[in-house]
């Protein structure tokens, strides 16, 4: 059964409660910490929920998916939709149109791909990069495990950058699934600290946002400096994997 309004409003609240919670022990001010709410294969209905529970958030995975999702809603004000998938190269037209933010900007391909098609459109997209800082192969993100790698990562970046249609914003990762809670804080902090790697130097940059944490480990995420949380099951309910 699909969650009600009223029980998506409740779990709203109570993630924000403990983003809340944890942020104020460990000194970081609540607002600064941002929920996007993961969609991803629930169906119009839960979201349609969500919106009357006031979420206005929103983070999908599969562009096709999205943007019939995106169209259903699109006369309801201020939403905001988050790309957070790998991004596959025919679909990146889907994500120049529809999409605020991509938070899965994973390699240089992509990003000259979405550059082109952004001009084209006269649009600018916010975008963060995605790392795999957990080492894992079968995983997306530039390869940041070694921290004495981490340089080799900066000629990228620059080249990115000099993409006027893409503002990057900031680091996004996702830990393995097989992490524990206590590794995922791990891979959370090497995060940070290769954002604050890269911030000293690529100084023209603003790498503010750090979107890392789901249901299963946020708190552990916002110890660790986390500016976006993106949160979906612990919201919306189980998945509906049924439809694929
Ligand atoms: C599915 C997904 C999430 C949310 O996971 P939940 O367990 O539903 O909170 C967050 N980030 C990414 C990249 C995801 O694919």
């Amino acid at each position: 059964m699909p969650l009600s309004v009223e029980e998506i409003r409740i779990n709203y609240l109570r993630v924000q409660e403990e983003i809340q919670r944890t942020a104020l022990k460990c000194g970081r001010k609540p607002e600064e910490i941002r929920v996007v709410v993961v969609s991803k294969s629930q169906p119009l209905e839960v979201i349609e929920a969500a919106i009357k529970a006031g979420i206005r958030s929103f983070g999908e995975n599969y562009p096709e998916e999205a943007v019939d999702k995106i169209n259903a809603f699109r006369q309801i004000e201020s939403i905001e939709w988050h790309m957070i998938g790998h991004l596959q190269s025919r679909k990146a037209k889907l994500v120049a149109d529809y999409f605020n933010w991509m938070h899965s900007l994973d390699s240089l391909r992509i990003a000259e791909k979405m550059e082109g098609l952004l001009a084209e459109r006269n649009k600018h997209l916010k975008v963060l990069l995605e790392f795999n800082v957990g080492g894992e192969v079968s995983k997306f993100g530039w390869p940041a495990s070694d921290q004495n790698h981490w340089a080799e990562l900066i000629p990228e970046i620059e080249q990115i950058q000099r993409y006027p249609h893409l503002q990057i914003c900031g680091l996004m990762t996702m830990p393995p699934l097989t992490a524990t809670l206590q590794e995922a804080q791990g891979y959370f902090r090497k995060l940070r600290k290769l954002r604050d790697f890269l911030q000293e130097r690529l100084p023209s940059l603003n790498l503010h946002e750090l979107s890392m944490g789901t249901s299963a480990d946020y708190p552990a995420a916002i110890i660790e400096g986390a500016t976006m949380v993106r949160i979906g099951q612990a919201i919306l309910g189980p998945r509906d994997y049924s439809k694929g």
